[in-house]
Protein backbone atom coordinates (compact mmCIF):
# COMPACT_ATOMS: atom_id res chain seq x y z
CA UNK A 1 0.00 0.00 0.00
CA UNK A 2 1.26 3.61 -0.63
CA UNK A 3 0.74 7.35 0.36
CA UNK A 4 -1.99 7.48 -2.00
CA UNK A 5 -3.71 4.69 -0.36
CA UNK A 6 -3.98 6.75 3.25
CA UNK A 7 -4.26 9.98 1.40
CA UNK A 8 -7.65 7.82 0.16
CA UNK A 9 -8.76 6.60 3.47
CA UNK A 10 -8.06 10.20 4.66
CA UNK A 11 -10.05 11.91 2.23
CA UNK A 12 -13.30 9.43 3.11
CA UNK A 13 -13.41 9.24 6.81
CA UNK A 14 -10.99 12.39 7.59
CA UNK A 15 -7.48 12.21 8.50
CA UNK A 16 -8.28 11.73 12.84
CA UNK A 17 -10.27 8.00 11.89
CA UNK A 18 -7.64 6.55 9.47
CA UNK A 19 -4.99 5.01 11.93
CA UNK A 20 -1.67 3.69 11.05
CA UNK A 21 2.25 2.66 11.79
CA UNK A 22 2.45 3.21 15.75
CA UNK A 23 -1.07 4.75 15.94
CA UNK A 24 -2.52 1.31 15.73
CA UNK A 25 -3.40 -0.26 19.15
CA UNK A 26 -2.54 -4.02 19.77
CA UNK A 27 -6.50 -4.39 20.00
CA UNK A 28 -7.15 -3.94 16.68
CA UNK A 29 -3.77 -6.96 15.92
CA UNK A 30 -6.59 -9.37 16.81
CA UNK A 31 -9.93 -10.91 19.11
CA UNK A 32 -9.89 -12.83 22.37
CA UNK A 33 -9.09 -16.13 20.61
CA UNK A 34 -6.52 -18.42 22.52
CA UNK A 35 -4.94 -20.28 19.73
CA UNK A 36 -4.49 -17.14 16.83
CA UNK A 37 -1.82 -14.83 17.44
CA UNK A 38 -1.94 -10.84 16.92
CA UNK A 39 -1.63 -9.71 13.01
CA UNK A 40 -0.66 -6.06 12.79
CA UNK A 41 -2.86 -4.02 10.04
CA UNK A 42 -1.42 -1.61 7.37
CA UNK A 43 -4.34 0.44 8.44
CA UNK A 44 -7.49 0.69 10.77
CA UNK A 45 -10.39 3.32 9.38
CA UNK A 46 -13.45 4.40 11.25
CA UNK A 47 -16.21 5.05 9.16
CA UNK A 48 -19.36 6.63 10.41
CA UNK A 49 -22.24 6.45 7.55
CA UNK A 50 -22.80 3.48 5.27
CA UNK A 51 -21.52 5.89 2.05
CA UNK A 52 -18.11 6.11 3.41
CA UNK A 53 -18.01 2.02 4.20
CA UNK A 54 -18.96 1.63 0.06
CA UNK A 55 -16.37 4.36 -0.58
CA UNK A 56 -13.41 1.97 1.38
CA UNK A 57 -14.67 -0.88 0.45
CA UNK A 58 -14.63 0.39 -3.80
CA UNK A 59 -11.27 1.61 -3.20
CA UNK A 60 -10.20 -1.60 -1.61
CA UNK A 61 -12.01 -3.98 -4.17
CA UNK A 62 -10.10 -1.79 -7.32
CA UNK A 63 -6.71 -2.08 -5.10
CA UNK A 64 -7.43 -6.20 -3.99
CA UNK A 65 -6.50 -4.62 -0.29
CA UNK A 66 -7.91 -7.05 1.78
CA UNK A 67 -10.25 -5.68 4.66
CA UNK A 68 -11.52 -7.43 7.79
CA UNK A 69 -14.61 -6.38 9.53
CA UNK A 70 -14.18 -5.05 13.38
CA UNK A 71 -16.82 -4.82 15.99
CA UNK A 72 -15.64 -4.98 19.30
CA UNK A 73 -13.08 -8.07 19.44
CA UNK A 74 -14.82 -10.36 21.91
CA UNK A 75 -14.56 -12.89 18.94
CA UNK A 76 -12.98 -16.71 20.32
CA UNK A 77 -12.12 -17.83 16.86
CA UNK A 78 -9.82 -15.49 15.52
CA UNK A 79 -12.31 -14.32 12.97
CA UNK A 80 -11.31 -10.14 13.49
CA UNK A 81 -7.85 -11.12 13.28
CA UNK A 82 -6.56 -8.75 10.37
CA UNK A 83 -4.57 -9.97 6.90
CA UNK A 84 -1.15 -8.90 6.78
CA UNK A 85 -0.84 -5.32 5.39
CA UNK A 86 -5.05 -5.04 5.53
CA UNK A 87 -7.39 -2.57 6.30
CA UNK A 88 -8.96 -3.06 9.31
CA UNK A 89 -12.24 -1.50 8.97
CA UNK A 90 -13.85 -0.80 12.35
CA UNK A 91 -17.77 -0.26 13.25
CA UNK A 92 -17.58 1.46 16.31
CA UNK A 93 -18.51 5.09 15.58
CA UNK A 94 -21.42 3.44 13.59
CA UNK A 95 -23.11 2.78 16.73
CA UNK A 96 -26.59 4.58 17.04
CA UNK A 97 -30.24 3.53 18.05
CA UNK A 98 -31.86 4.47 15.21
CA UNK A 99 -35.23 3.60 16.32
CA UNK A 100 -36.91 1.29 18.84
CA UNK A 101 -40.53 0.35 16.87
CA UNK A 102 -43.17 -0.60 19.72
CA UNK A 103 -45.61 -1.01 17.29
CA UNK A 104 -43.98 -3.19 15.40
CA UNK A 105 -41.51 -4.64 18.26
CA UNK A 106 -38.38 -3.99 16.69
CA UNK A 107 -35.28 -1.95 16.88
CA UNK A 108 -32.78 -0.83 14.45
CA UNK A 109 -29.51 -0.20 14.43
CA UNK A 110 -25.99 0.28 13.77
CA UNK A 111 -23.41 -2.55 13.05
CA UNK A 112 -21.20 -0.13 16.56
CA UNK A 113 -24.33 -0.57 18.89
CA UNK A 114 -23.67 -2.97 21.53
CA UNK A 115 -25.84 -5.25 23.42
CA UNK A 116 -25.15 -3.57 26.65
CA UNK A 117 -26.10 -0.49 25.01
CA UNK A 118 -29.01 -1.50 23.61
CA UNK A 119 -30.60 -3.40 26.60
CA UNK A 120 -30.33 0.04 28.20
CA UNK A 121 -32.51 1.73 25.30
CA UNK A 122 -35.44 -1.04 25.07
CA UNK A 123 -35.45 -1.19 28.47
CA UNK A 124 -36.66 2.17 28.68
CA UNK A 125 -39.68 0.59 26.53
CA UNK A 126 -40.53 -2.38 28.64
CA UNK A 127 -39.03 -4.30 25.49
CA UNK A 128 -35.70 -6.33 25.23
CA UNK A 129 -33.23 -8.15 22.82
CA UNK A 130 -33.97 -11.51 24.10
CA UNK A 131 -30.72 -12.65 22.71
CA UNK A 132 -27.56 -12.54 25.17
CA UNK A 133 -24.18 -13.75 24.31
CA UNK A 134 -22.17 -13.92 27.00
CA UNK A 135 -20.22 -10.68 26.41
CA UNK A 136 -22.42 -7.60 26.56
CA UNK A 137 -19.52 -5.19 25.24
CA UNK A 138 -19.97 -7.24 21.64
CA UNK A 139 -21.38 -5.10 19.14
CA UNK A 140 -24.52 -6.39 17.09
CA UNK A 141 -22.40 -6.21 13.85
CA UNK A 142 -20.37 -8.62 15.17
CA UNK A 143 -23.26 -10.93 16.76
CA UNK A 144 -24.98 -11.01 12.93
CA UNK A 145 -21.35 -11.90 11.54
CA UNK A 146 -20.84 -14.81 14.01
CA UNK A 147 -24.55 -15.65 14.21
CA UNK A 148 -23.99 -15.01 18.34
CA UNK A 149 -26.14 -17.34 20.83
CA UNK A 150 -25.73 -17.43 24.25
CA UNK A 151 -27.53 -18.86 27.55
CA UNK A 152 -30.83 -17.47 26.40
CA UNK A 153 -30.48 -19.98 22.78
CA UNK A 154 -33.08 -22.54 24.96
CA UNK A 155 -35.60 -19.95 24.53
CA UNK A 156 -35.32 -17.27 22.02
CA UNK A 157 -32.83 -19.27 19.61
CA UNK A 158 -29.76 -17.38 18.22
CA UNK A 159 -28.93 -14.12 16.46
CA UNK A 160 -30.73 -15.56 13.06
CA UNK A 161 -33.85 -16.27 14.83
CA UNK A 162 -33.99 -12.37 15.95
CA UNK A 163 -33.24 -10.85 13.12
CA UNK A 164 -35.42 -9.75 10.19
CA UNK A 165 -33.45 -7.86 7.98
CA UNK A 166 -29.55 -5.87 7.28
CA UNK A 167 -28.71 -3.11 5.18
CA UNK A 168 -25.08 -4.46 3.56
CA UNK A 169 -22.37 -2.96 1.69
CA UNK A 170 -21.20 -5.77 -0.66
CA UNK A 171 -17.23 -5.40 -1.73
CA UNK A 172 -18.27 -3.91 -4.99
CA UNK A 173 -19.22 -0.68 -2.84
CA UNK A 174 -23.06 -1.20 -4.01
CA UNK A 175 -25.75 -1.14 -0.90
CA UNK A 176 -27.90 -4.04 -0.46
CA UNK A 177 -30.94 -4.05 1.94
CA UNK A 178 -32.84 -7.60 2.83
CA UNK A 179 -35.51 -8.58 5.08
CA UNK A 180 -37.38 -5.28 6.64
CA UNK A 181 -39.83 -4.85 9.70
CA UNK A 182 -41.84 -8.17 9.10
CA UNK A 183 -41.70 -11.78 10.31
CA UNK A 184 -42.91 -13.52 7.01
CA UNK A 185 -41.16 -13.20 3.33
CA UNK A 186 -41.14 -15.77 0.39
CA UNK A 187 -39.42 -13.98 -2.01
CA UNK A 188 -36.11 -15.60 -3.12
CA UNK A 189 -33.08 -16.99 -1.50
CA UNK A 190 -32.63 -15.34 2.40
CA UNK A 191 -29.92 -12.99 1.84
CA UNK A 192 -30.69 -11.62 5.47
CA UNK A 193 -29.84 -15.56 6.58
CA UNK A 194 -27.26 -15.97 4.29
CA UNK A 195 -24.90 -13.10 5.63
CA UNK A 196 -25.66 -13.89 9.52
CA UNK A 197 -22.89 -15.52 10.33
CA UNK A 198 -20.61 -15.08 7.39
CA UNK A 199 -18.03 -13.88 9.29
CA UNK A 200 -17.44 -10.85 7.37
CA UNK A 201 -16.54 -12.48 4.22
CA UNK A 202 -19.27 -12.15 2.38
CA UNK A 203 -20.48 -7.80 3.19
CA UNK A 204 -19.78 -5.66 5.88
CA UNK A 205 -23.23 -4.98 7.69
CA UNK A 206 -23.97 -1.33 8.52
CA UNK A 207 -27.39 -1.66 9.68
CA UNK A 208 -29.57 -4.46 11.38
CA UNK A 209 -33.18 -4.94 12.08
CA UNK A 210 -33.51 -6.70 15.13
CA UNK A 211 -37.06 -8.21 16.80
CA UNK A 212 -38.21 -7.42 20.18
CA UNK A 213 -40.06 -9.12 22.75
CA UNK A 214 -42.04 -7.97 25.99
CA UNK A 215 -39.36 -7.50 28.77
CA UNK A 216 -40.63 -9.90 31.47
CA UNK A 217 -39.92 -8.52 35.08
CA UNK A 218 -40.15 -11.78 37.27
CA UNK A 219 -37.23 -14.24 37.42
CA UNK A 220 -35.94 -17.14 39.18
CA UNK A 221 -33.36 -19.27 39.56
CA UNK A 222 -32.38 -22.83 40.27
CA UNK A 223 -29.66 -24.62 41.27
CA UNK A 224 -29.84 -28.24 40.96
CA UNK A 225 -26.38 -30.44 42.01
CA UNK A 226 -26.44 -34.15 40.39
CA UNK A 227 -23.95 -36.84 41.37
CA UNK A 228 -22.99 -37.42 37.59
CA UNK A 229 -22.17 -34.92 34.76
CA UNK A 230 -24.60 -37.38 32.83
CA UNK A 231 -27.24 -37.06 35.45
CA UNK A 232 -27.49 -33.33 35.22
CA UNK A 233 -27.37 -33.12 31.29
CA UNK A 234 -29.42 -36.21 30.99
CA UNK A 235 -32.08 -34.94 32.61
CA UNK A 236 -32.85 -31.69 30.13
CA UNK A 237 -34.94 -33.23 27.78
CA UNK A 238 -37.10 -34.11 30.69
CA UNK A 239 -37.31 -31.11 31.99
CA UNK A 240 -38.18 -29.19 28.67
CA UNK A 241 -41.00 -31.86 27.74
CA UNK A 242 -42.23 -30.46 31.57
CA UNK A 243 -43.43 -26.94 28.97
CA UNK A 244 -42.35 -24.55 31.53
CA UNK A 245 -39.99 -23.12 28.89
CA UNK A 246 -37.05 -22.05 30.54
CA UNK A 247 -35.25 -19.33 29.59
CA UNK A 248 -31.84 -20.61 30.38
CA UNK A 249 -30.53 -24.13 31.08
CA UNK A 250 -26.87 -24.43 31.44
CA UNK A 251 -24.77 -26.85 33.29
CA UNK A 252 -21.37 -26.74 35.03
CA UNK A 253 -19.06 -29.65 35.89
CA UNK A 254 -17.63 -29.70 39.50
CA UNK A 255 -14.20 -28.36 38.34
CA UNK A 256 -15.79 -25.84 36.33
CA UNK A 257 -18.57 -24.73 39.16
CA UNK A 258 -15.14 -24.78 41.61
CA UNK A 259 -13.08 -22.30 39.51
CA UNK A 260 -15.92 -19.66 38.78
CA UNK A 261 -17.59 -19.55 42.13
CA UNK A 262 -14.05 -19.50 44.13
CA UNK A 263 -12.81 -16.57 40.78
CA UNK A 264 -15.86 -14.59 41.46
CA UNK A 265 -16.18 -15.18 45.72
CA UNK A 266 -20.08 -16.78 45.29
CA UNK A 267 -22.19 -18.06 47.95
CA UNK A 268 -24.18 -20.32 46.68
CA UNK A 269 -26.02 -21.63 49.91
CA UNK A 270 -25.52 -25.43 49.00
CA UNK A 271 -24.37 -27.24 52.21
CA UNK A 272 -21.02 -28.83 51.71
CA UNK A 273 -21.91 -32.28 52.03
CA UNK A 274 -24.26 -32.00 48.88
CA UNK A 275 -21.22 -29.75 47.24
CA UNK A 276 -19.30 -32.97 48.19
CA UNK A 277 -21.17 -35.45 46.51
CA UNK A 278 -21.76 -33.57 43.33
CA UNK A 279 -20.15 -34.28 40.04
CA UNK A 280 -22.17 -31.51 38.42
CA UNK A 281 -25.10 -28.75 38.50
CA UNK A 282 -27.65 -28.20 36.27
CA UNK A 283 -28.66 -24.13 36.83
CA UNK A 284 -32.30 -23.46 35.41
CA UNK A 285 -33.63 -19.71 34.92
CA UNK A 286 -37.29 -19.17 34.75
CA UNK A 287 -39.04 -15.68 33.68
CA UNK A 288 -42.63 -15.10 34.24
CA UNK A 289 -45.48 -12.20 33.23
CA UNK A 290 -46.38 -12.53 37.15
CA UNK A 291 -44.98 -13.70 40.49
CA UNK A 292 -48.02 -16.35 39.88
CA UNK A 293 -47.21 -17.77 36.88
CA UNK A 294 -43.29 -17.79 38.15
CA UNK A 295 -43.93 -19.77 41.17
CA UNK A 296 -46.20 -22.74 39.85
CA UNK A 297 -43.35 -23.16 37.22
CA UNK A 298 -40.59 -23.02 39.74
CA UNK A 299 -42.35 -26.04 41.31
CA UNK A 300 -42.68 -28.08 38.19
CA UNK A 301 -39.13 -27.35 37.51
CA UNK A 302 -38.06 -29.00 41.31
CA UNK A 303 -40.44 -31.60 40.73
CA UNK A 304 -38.84 -32.52 37.53
CA UNK A 305 -35.48 -32.00 38.50
CA UNK A 306 -35.90 -34.03 41.84
CA UNK A 307 -37.51 -36.72 39.91
CA UNK A 308 -34.09 -37.17 37.80
CA UNK A 309 -32.20 -37.35 40.41
CA UNK A 310 -30.84 -34.01 41.47
CA UNK A 311 -29.15 -34.22 45.28
CA UNK A 312 -31.51 -31.61 45.81
CA UNK A 313 -32.39 -28.32 44.37
CA UNK A 314 -31.68 -24.96 45.51
CA UNK A 315 -33.60 -21.71 44.72
CA UNK A 316 -30.17 -18.92 44.77
CA UNK A 317 -31.53 -16.02 47.01
CA UNK A 318 -30.13 -12.50 46.64
CA UNK A 319 -27.48 -11.59 44.83
CA UNK A 320 -25.87 -15.28 44.85
CA UNK A 321 -28.40 -15.41 41.40
CA UNK A 322 -26.77 -12.88 39.09
CA UNK A 323 -23.36 -13.64 40.05
CA UNK A 324 -23.25 -16.72 39.18
CA UNK A 325 -24.61 -16.61 35.58
CA UNK A 326 -22.27 -13.79 35.90
CA UNK A 327 -19.49 -15.78 36.67
CA UNK A 328 -20.89 -19.00 34.38
CA UNK A 329 -20.83 -16.02 31.32
CA UNK A 330 -17.46 -15.33 32.50
CA UNK A 331 -16.25 -18.56 32.70
CA UNK A 332 -13.97 -18.52 29.62
CA UNK A 333 -11.77 -15.92 31.66
CA UNK A 334 -11.64 -18.43 34.27
CA UNK A 335 -10.47 -21.23 31.95
CA UNK A 336 -7.68 -18.66 30.23
CA UNK A 337 -6.41 -17.95 33.66
CA UNK A 338 -6.15 -21.54 34.84
CA UNK A 339 -4.32 -22.25 31.54
CA UNK A 340 -6.75 -23.65 29.16
CA UNK A 341 -4.83 -24.05 25.71
CA UNK A 342 -8.13 -23.83 23.80
CA UNK A 343 -11.42 -24.06 24.06
CA UNK A 344 -14.40 -25.28 22.00
CA UNK A 345 -18.37 -24.78 21.27
CA UNK A 346 -19.37 -27.19 20.01
CA UNK A 347 -22.96 -28.59 19.42
CA UNK A 348 -24.61 -31.95 19.30
CA UNK A 349 -28.32 -32.79 19.29
CA UNK A 350 -29.41 -31.80 23.33
CA UNK A 351 -30.24 -35.36 24.07
CA UNK A 352 -26.62 -36.65 22.79
CA UNK A 353 -24.96 -34.52 25.51
CA UNK A 354 -24.26 -37.59 28.16
CA UNK A 355 -22.82 -39.91 25.27
CA UNK A 356 -20.72 -36.79 23.99
CA UNK A 357 -19.06 -36.46 27.20
CA UNK A 358 -18.38 -40.07 27.78
CA UNK A 359 -16.35 -40.04 24.82
CA UNK A 360 -15.13 -36.69 25.93
CA UNK A 361 -13.94 -38.21 29.23
CA UNK A 362 -12.12 -41.76 27.09
CA UNK A 363 -10.25 -38.97 24.59
CA UNK A 364 -9.30 -37.05 27.82
CA UNK A 365 -7.87 -40.41 29.55
CA UNK A 366 -6.40 -41.69 26.00
CA UNK A 367 -4.44 -38.54 25.91
CA UNK A 368 -3.73 -37.78 29.21
CA UNK A 369 -5.36 -34.49 28.64
CA UNK A 370 -7.50 -32.26 31.35
CA UNK A 371 -10.78 -31.53 29.34
CA UNK A 372 -13.68 -29.55 31.77
CA UNK A 373 -16.20 -27.62 30.82
CA UNK A 374 -19.99 -26.17 31.35
CA UNK A 375 -22.44 -25.46 28.72
CA UNK A 376 -25.86 -24.57 26.95
CA UNK A 377 -27.51 -27.69 28.35
CA UNK A 378 -30.69 -26.43 27.06
CA UNK A 379 -29.38 -26.39 23.17
CA UNK A 380 -26.92 -29.23 23.05
CA UNK A 381 -23.91 -26.11 22.54
CA UNK A 382 -20.68 -27.30 25.21
CA UNK A 383 -17.59 -25.38 25.95
CA UNK A 384 -14.59 -27.91 27.13
CA UNK A 385 -11.54 -26.01 28.04
CA UNK A 386 -8.63 -28.23 26.99
CA UNK A 387 -5.31 -27.93 29.07
CA UNK A 388 -2.73 -29.71 26.48
CA UNK A 389 0.82 -28.12 25.98
CA UNK A 390 2.11 -30.41 23.21
CA UNK A 391 0.78 -28.68 20.20
CA UNK A 392 0.80 -32.02 18.22
CA UNK A 393 -1.16 -33.67 21.03
CA UNK A 394 -3.72 -30.44 21.36
CA UNK A 395 -4.29 -31.02 17.47
CA UNK A 396 -5.27 -35.05 18.06
CA UNK A 397 -6.97 -33.56 20.72
CA UNK A 398 -9.16 -30.98 19.19
CA UNK A 399 -9.88 -33.20 16.42
CA UNK A 400 -11.40 -36.27 18.02
CA UNK A 401 -13.67 -33.68 20.07
CA UNK A 402 -15.11 -32.18 16.86
CA UNK A 403 -15.04 -35.74 14.76
CA UNK A 404 -16.59 -37.34 17.90
CA UNK A 405 -19.77 -34.36 18.07
CA UNK A 406 -19.81 -34.25 13.88
CA UNK A 407 -20.32 -37.99 14.28
CA UNK A 408 -23.35 -37.66 16.41
CA UNK A 409 -25.12 -34.96 14.29
CA UNK A 410 -23.55 -32.12 15.88
CA UNK A 411 -21.39 -29.22 14.08
CA UNK A 412 -17.78 -27.82 14.86
CA UNK A 413 -19.14 -24.08 16.04
CA UNK A 414 -22.34 -23.48 17.67
CA UNK A 415 -21.78 -19.65 18.11
CA UNK A 416 -18.26 -18.44 17.79
CA UNK A 417 -17.58 -18.96 14.53
CA UNK A 418 -15.05 -21.23 12.71
CA UNK A 419 -12.70 -18.22 12.41
CA UNK A 420 -8.93 -18.93 11.76
CA UNK A 421 -8.96 -21.13 14.74
CA UNK A 422 -10.98 -23.76 13.85
CA UNK A 423 -10.95 -23.80 10.02
CA UNK A 424 -7.98 -26.38 9.69
CA UNK A 425 -11.00 -28.54 11.42
CA UNK A 426 -13.77 -27.43 9.07
CA UNK A 427 -11.64 -28.16 6.22
CA UNK A 428 -10.77 -31.76 7.40
CA UNK A 429 -14.28 -32.69 9.09
CA UNK A 430 -16.84 -30.80 7.31
CA UNK A 431 -18.78 -32.47 4.14
CA UNK A 432 -16.82 -31.64 1.12
CA UNK A 433 -19.73 -31.20 -0.50
CA UNK A 434 -20.75 -27.74 1.32
CA UNK A 435 -17.42 -26.52 1.38
CA UNK A 436 -17.91 -26.32 -2.13
CA UNK A 437 -20.66 -24.80 -2.16
CA UNK A 438 -19.85 -22.19 0.48
CA UNK A 439 -16.60 -21.19 -1.75
CA UNK A 440 -18.91 -20.86 -4.81
CA UNK A 441 -21.05 -18.32 -2.53
CA UNK A 442 -17.96 -16.29 -0.88
CA UNK A 443 -16.52 -15.81 -4.78
CA UNK A 444 -20.15 -15.27 -5.98
CA UNK A 445 -20.04 -11.58 -3.76
CA UNK A 446 -16.32 -11.48 -3.11
CA UNK A 447 -15.03 -12.37 -6.54
CA UNK A 448 -11.43 -10.45 -5.47
CA UNK A 449 -11.69 -12.41 -1.90
CA UNK A 450 -10.47 -8.78 0.02
CA UNK A 451 -13.30 -9.65 2.87
CA UNK A 452 -11.72 -11.12 5.51
CA UNK A 453 -9.23 -13.14 3.60
CA UNK A 454 -8.11 -16.40 6.11
CA UNK A 455 -11.34 -16.23 7.74
CA UNK A 456 -14.01 -19.74 7.43
CA UNK A 457 -11.21 -21.24 4.54
CA UNK A 458 -8.27 -20.27 3.03
C1 LIG B 1 -16.14 -13.52 28.09
C2 LIG B 1 -16.75 -13.84 26.76
C3 LIG B 1 -17.96 -14.51 26.72
C4 LIG B 1 -18.57 -14.80 25.49
N1 LIG B 1 -19.75 -15.49 25.48
C5 LIG B 1 -20.35 -15.77 24.30
C6 LIG B 1 -21.58 -16.48 24.27
O1 LIG B 1 -22.14 -16.86 25.29
N2 LIG B 1 -22.13 -16.73 23.06
C7 LIG B 1 -21.54 -16.33 21.90
O2 LIG B 1 -22.10 -16.56 20.83
N3 LIG B 1 -20.36 -15.67 21.90
C8 LIG B 1 -19.75 -15.38 23.07
N4 LIG B 1 -18.56 -14.71 23.07
C9 LIG B 1 -17.89 -14.40 21.79
C10 LIG B 1 -18.14 -13.00 21.22
O3 LIG B 1 -18.62 -12.11 22.19
C11 LIG B 1 -19.11 -13.09 20.04
O4 LIG B 1 -18.51 -13.86 19.02
C12 LIG B 1 -19.54 -11.76 19.46
O5 LIG B 1 -20.54 -11.99 18.51
C13 LIG B 1 -18.40 -11.00 18.80
O6 LIG B 1 -18.83 -9.66 18.59
P1 LIG B 1 -17.73 -8.51 18.36
O7 LIG B 1 -18.44 -7.23 18.13
O8 LIG B 1 -16.74 -8.51 19.43
O9 LIG B 1 -17.11 -9.02 16.99
P2 LIG B 1 -15.60 -9.09 16.51
O10 LIG B 1 -14.83 -10.01 17.39
O11 LIG B 1 -15.06 -7.72 16.35
O12 LIG B 1 -15.79 -9.76 15.10
C14 LIG B 1 -16.30 -11.05 14.95
C15 LIG B 1 -16.53 -11.36 13.48
O13 LIG B 1 -17.52 -10.50 12.97
C16 LIG B 1 -17.07 -9.77 11.82
N5 LIG B 1 -17.75 -8.49 11.87
C17 LIG B 1 -17.81 -7.61 12.92
N6 LIG B 1 -18.61 -6.58 12.59
C18 LIG B 1 -19.05 -6.80 11.32
C19 LIG B 1 -19.89 -6.07 10.42
N7 LIG B 1 -20.47 -4.93 10.78
N8 LIG B 1 -20.11 -6.59 9.20
C20 LIG B 1 -19.56 -7.77 8.82
N9 LIG B 1 -18.75 -8.48 9.62
C21 LIG B 1 -18.51 -8.01 10.86
C22 LIG B 1 -15.56 -9.73 12.02
O14 LIG B 1 -14.89 -9.56 10.80
C23 LIG B 1 -15.32 -11.11 12.59
O15 LIG B 1 -15.32 -12.05 11.55
C24 LIG B 1 -17.93 -14.40 24.28
C25 LIG B 1 -16.72 -13.71 24.32
C26 LIG B 1 -16.13 -13.43 25.55
C27 LIG B 1 -14.83 -12.67 25.56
Amino acid sequence: MTMDTRSELEHIVGGEFVLFGDRIEEDYTKDECLTVGAEAPEYVVKPVTTDQVARILRFANEHGIPVTARGSGTGLSGAATPAAGGIVLSLERMSRVLEVDEQNHVAVVEPGVTLGQLDEETKKKDLVYPIFPGESSASLGGNVATNAGGMRAVKYGVTRHQVLGLEAVLPSGEVITTGGKFVKVSSGYDLTQLIIGSEGTLAIVTKIILKLVPRLLHRTTVLAPFPTLDGATGSVPALLHSGVGPLMVEYIDRMTMMGITAFAKIELGVPSDVQDKADAYLLVVVEGRTEELLEKDVERVGEVLVGQGALDVYVLAGSAAPQLIDAREKSFWAGKRAGATDVLDIVVPRAQIPEYATKVREIAMQHQTMIVGCGHAGDGNIHLAVFQDDPARLATVMKELFATGLALGGAVSAEHGIGRAKKKYFAELEDPNKLALMRGIRKVFDPKGILNPGALFD
